[in-house]
């Protein structure tokens, strides 16, 4: 049974992202990504506070743009469009959720393609699905896809079963796993699935992206599966400092039992989304900068 430490991929995946990061700047450009947070919800405060610290880390620019929870829609798209128009970012992203009275999807149109890093603009989910490599994939998928190919799993042919459906994760985890090279067979499975448990033991690969905690145990699991645990979920925990802990989609105590390999919550999927928003930061400034 093998621990698959999303610490440690992620840590690799930096290093090559801070050499090519050198590169772009023997070149003579730095990257730049401009992180947009509207309003004052405190998961959005701390996630966008870790993206632009790991910017500084790696000696790429970061613009934090922070605006009151009463910024209206045209006030955003105006902020948008400067940050489209400015050549010194190279990409953008509007952390969400955003405060209820914004259109997120008009917001996420409103980015210039060649800079939206997370990946959400239509172009871009088109490109993920028309198999197009100068697209940006979402962040959490495409870390899910490394994860899994550093732990040596064989995709080709394997049965991979994904729990959620959202355009964040679960639509483009499926296309990944579907797609030409890993050549996986992928069924979605949703809140209206049957059977669910039934459905996942026929699974050589599960990836529980759901928000419900500990769903996915053990008599989901076929001996031998590999378990791919995208959920951060806080449950209470009077032990605890904070008075919560953290768990994943997963019981991971008992699922560890049975598969072959498995991602830990924290330590798994979650430092690989914010390491490959740096490198698809790079690879955008890479295309801008046509290099
Ligand atoms: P979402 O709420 O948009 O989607 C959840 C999906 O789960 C939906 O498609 C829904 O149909 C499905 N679902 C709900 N109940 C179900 C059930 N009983 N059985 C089967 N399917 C069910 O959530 P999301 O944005 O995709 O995120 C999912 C989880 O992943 C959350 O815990 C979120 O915090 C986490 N997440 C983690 C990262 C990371 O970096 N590790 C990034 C994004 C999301």
């Amino acid at each position: 049974m093998q621990v698959i430490n999303g610490k440690e991929v992620a840590a690799s995946v930096l290093t090559k992202v801070q050499q090519d990061i050198e590169a772009l700047k023997q070149a003579g450009v730095v990257p730049g990504l401009a992180v947009v947070l509207v309003g004052e919800d405190p998961a959005s405060k701390v996630y966008v506070g870790s993206k632009v610290r790991k910017c500084a880390e790696l000696g790429m620019n970061s613009r934090k743009i922070a605006l009151p929870t009463e910024t209206t829609q045209q006030e955003l798209l105006k902020v948008v469009a400067e940050l489209n128009a400015d050549s010194s970012i190279h990409g953008i992203l509007v952390q969400s959720p955003p405060p209820p009275h914004i259109d997120e999807a008009a917001i996420v149109r409103a980015i210039d393609p060649r800079k939206d890093v997370d990946g959400f603009h239509p172009e871009n989910v088109a490109k993920l699905v028309l198999e197009d490599p100068s697209g940006f994939v979402p962040c959490t998928p495409l870390g899910c896809m490394q994860l899994i190919k550093s732990a040596g799993v064989e995709t080709q042919g394997a049965h991979a079963v994904v729990i959620g459906r959202s355009m964040i994760v679960g639509k483009p985890m499926a296309s990944l796993l579907m797609a030409k090279g890993a050549d996986a067979t992928v069924t979605v499975a949703h809140s209206r699935t049957r059977d669910l448990a039934q459905l996942c033991r026929t699974a050589d690969i599960i990836v529980a992206a759901v928000g419900r905690p500990e769903m996915v145990t053990a008599d989901f699991v076929k001996d031998g599966a590999v378990v791919i645990d995208v959920g951060i979920n806080r449950v209470e925990d009077a032990s605890r400092e904070k008075g919560y802990r953290i768990v994943g989609d997963v019981k991971y105590s008992e699922v560890v039992q049975k598969c072959r390999a498995i991602t830990p919550v924290p330590g798994g999927v979650g430092p690989m989304t914010i390491a490959m928003l740096m490198a698809n930061t790079v690879k955008a400034c890479r295309q801008q900068a046509l290099l």
